[in-house]
This record gives structure tokens, C-alpha cells and sequence, in this order.
């Protein structure tokens, strides 16, 4: 973390000269979908504005390289018998539209930032999910939400929190990665920046979902705390004052392109009855979302607060870069020796750059998708495959 704030200061400090001080993350960075300086290769800073020649994609990498993306859209109780199988069929679709585009972009030579953009922007447009379009109600009645996105080839990263009206919170992160020289951006100012930026704005009815209303209602009913979070998914049945489904429907995105590069992204409208201004982990750059090509690109989905703790999504890295562990290794004891123990439920998605993956979560299920240049592929939502599961995935 030292050597990465050091190389961050450099590299600000070598923009900033070039610049006159106008400098920031983006001009410091690559243009979307184009080649960026590695980690490490200040040399390599740039504020010419000409479009960066492209990196040619290896046709046949001689590592052997695996590239390809994996999904999230939300980790938690996910009660077969509660979930009808029309509304699966619909999740199990809009999972797999997802990964097939994040993958669509990988196939055709494009960066794992543009992948992970691309699926994301999929789910946040989809009512089914808690993020976008969708996104759970706070205490208020409001929908306020975070996202955030990371470049594991430069170490840039950009984060929103708190918003109520941009179309697609993952594209004004990544706006506020590319385009201004901060990592995090909160409300109405978040908001002022993105209008700069050309993002889509709507009115805030835009993301009201009668389904997420109806979880709010319920919950505010029986007086829950703002960690009492169900999906108040319609398929759901109230049971001995717990919450229906204690589902969280966050998405999130890794990728590894064909370059070997990973990015992760995590979207979310947090947890339903938040409120005070409560932020969780998905937004958090190191809890919610980190990605690194010495390591791997991680997003997180599960109860906020523990992941920022356990600072999860980092420790997943960590264990790789300084403890020696595999990805498997690594990310199974964040999820089950780190979290599970103080009571953390949720999981991650991860990601290496030569294509391992792993998708650990300490729920009963985890929407989750993957599609990889090996041709191996899957659609999946519970722990262990449901009669109705045709996915080939190994949890
Ligand atoms: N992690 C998110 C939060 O705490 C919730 C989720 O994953 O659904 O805001």
C-alpha cells in the first residue's frame, strides 16, 4: 500500500508538473477502452491529448492466458422455494445478457474497465436488481446510491456515494476516475460534477420500484434497523419477523482482458431503510471493489459494514500479493475466516489476470454469472445447484 500511495503521489506529482497543476487521475490515465501506464511506469504519464495508440491484443497468448468476466447481482437469502420460476427464469436471463456483453466486449479486443461497464450498466438498468433503476428505498423514502470502479493496470479508482439522480452510477464513477483528480465523490457535489460531465440525469422517481416500496413498507412496519435489510422480493414470504429475504442485491463486475489486465466494478443502492446518510462497502475503494494485475480484481457484495472493516476486497488481494495464497485461498478466507466470524454475510467475485477464478459467498445464494475465453460458462444463484439449475458452474 506504501509503494502504490508513493507511485500515486508520483505520478500526481509528475502530472501536475506537466500540467501547470491542472493535473488529475484522467490526464494522468488512459482514455476509455485505450492502453494506460502500468503500476510503477511514471515514464510512461502523458498529457498529450492525441488518442494513445492501442496496445495490440496478442492473438495467441503463449501464456496460455485464460481472459473473460465474471458477475454478481447480490448475495443472500435466496430461498429456492420462495424464488418462482418465472422470476428466476427472468434473473437467470438478465445475468446472462449481462456477462454475454461484458464478454462481447472482451472478445472484440476491448479493456476489462470497458467489460465491466458494460455488464454493469445491464443490471443497473434492470429493475430485478438493487442498483440503478431498482435500487432499495432509504428510511426517507429516497433511493441514494453508490458505486464504484477500479483499474487494476494503473491502480486508478473513482467512487460515487450517496446519489439520487444519475441514470447509471457506475458511469459517473468512472467519470470521477477518469475526468477529475479525486477517487471519491458524495452527493449533490457527486451530482454538480456529473452534470459537467454530460452524464444522464432523471427525476428521482425514476428508480421508485413498487417492490423495493412495498420492502420499505414492511420493514419500517415492523420496526426494524437499517441493517434488517429484506430485497422485498414479491416471491417472498414474511416468516417469524424476519426480514423475507435477507437478500442483498448489489452488482458487481471483474474482468481480465486479453492484454492481462483485470478491473472490477460494484453497484448498489445499499440497504433498504438506511438512513443518516449510511454508505457501505460498495463505493469503498479496498472494502467494496479493488483490482490489481499483481493480484486480482475483486467486487464484494454482503452487509456493508463488515466488508469496510475487513477491508475485503483488499484483503482478498493481499493474501495473494504478501500471504502467497491462490485466489481460491484467498478469497474463501476473507468470506469464511474474516467475515463469517463477526458476522459478515455476503461474498466476492474475483478475478486474476491469468483467468482464475472464484466466487466464495457464506449465504444461502449468490446471483452470479461467468464467461470465460476457455469457452466455459454459467448462470447460478444458489450454493448448491437447485433442480432447476442447468449451469455448469463450480461454486
Ligand atoms: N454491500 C451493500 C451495502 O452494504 C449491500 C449489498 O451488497 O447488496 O450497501
Amino acid at each position: 500500500m506504501l509503494a502504490r500511495g508513493a507511485i500515486a503521489l508520483v505520478l500526481g506529482l509528475v502530472a501536475a508538473a506537466c500540467d501547470g497543476g491542472r493535473s488529475s487521475q484522467n490526464e494522468a490515465g488512459p482514455k476509455p477502452g485505450a492502453s494506460a501506464p502500468a503500476r510503477g511506469e511514471p515514464s510512461e504519464v502523458s498529457v498529450d491529448d492525441s488518442e494513445p495508440e492501442p496496445e495490440p491484443a496478442p492473438k495467441v497468448d503463449p501464456r496460455g492466458r485464460r481472459w473473460g468476466i465474471v458477475i454478481h447481482g447480490g448475495a443472500g437469502t435466496i430461498n429456492p422455494d420462495k424464488l418462482s420460476p418465472e422470476r428466476e427464469a427472468e434473473y437467470r436471463a438478465k445475468l446472462r445478457e449481462s456477462v454475454d456483453a461484458g464478454y462481447a466486449v472482451l472478445a472484440d479486443g476491448g479493456s476489462s474497465l470497458d467489460a465491466v461497464q458494460a455488464s454493469i450498466l445491464i443490471l443497473e438498468d434492470s429493475p430485478l436488481f438493487n442498483a440503478g433503476k431498482g435500487a432499495v428505498f432509504t428510511h426517507d423514502g429516497t433511493n441514494e446510491m453508490d458505486a464504484s470502479v477500479m483499474n487494476g493496470q494503473t491502480g486508478q479508482a473513482g467512487a460515487v456515494a450517496g446519489i439520487t439522480t444519475i441514470k447509471n452510477p457506475i458511469l459517473a464513477a468512472r467519470a470521477v476516475m477518469e475526468h477529475s483528480p479525486h477517487v471519491m465523490l458524495a452527493g449533490p457535489g457527486a451530482e454538480q460534477f456529473c452534470r459537467t460531465q454530460g452524464l444522464q440525469e432523471v427525476p428521482p422517481e425514476y428508480f421508485h420500484t413498487e417492490r423495493r416500496k412495498k420492502a420499505l413498507d414492511r420493514i419500517r412496519a415492523r420496526e426494524t434497523t437499517e441493517l434488517d435489510h429484506g430485497s422485498g422480493d414479491d416471491d417472498s414470504k414474511d416468516e417469524g419477523g424476519k426480514p423475507p429475504d435477507g437478500k442483498f442485491g448489489t452488482v458487481g463486475a471483474v474482468a481480465v482482458d486479453q492484454r492481462g489486465h483485470v478491473a472490477a466494478g460494484t453497484s448498489t443502492g445499499g440497504m433498504t431503510n438506511k438512513r443518516w446518510g449510511r454508505i457501505g462497502d460498495s463505493p469503498v475503494i479496498g472494502a467494496g471493489t479493488f483490482a490489481d494485475d499483481d493480484s486480482c480484481a475483486v467486487s464484494a457484495t454482503g452487509h456493508g459494514e463488515f466488508f469496510i472493516r475487513e477491508a475485503a476486497a483488499h484483503s482478498v488481494c493481499a493474501r495473494m500479493q504478501f500471504g502467497k495464497q491462490s485466489l481460491t485461498e484467498a478469497a474463501h478466507a476473507v468470506v469464511f475466516e474474516q467475515l463469517e466470524p463477526i458476522g459478515g454475510s455476503g461474498g466476492v467475485i474475483a478475478i486474476t489476470a491469468s483467468g482464475e477464478r472464484a466466487t466464495p459467498f457464506n449465504t444461502p445464494g449468490m446471483y452470479r454469472a461467468h464467461k470465460m475465453s476457455d469457452g466455459t460458462t454459467g448462470v447460478a444463484i444458489w450454493k448448491s445447484d437447485h433442480p432447476r439449475e442447468q449451469a455448469s458452474e463450480t461454486p
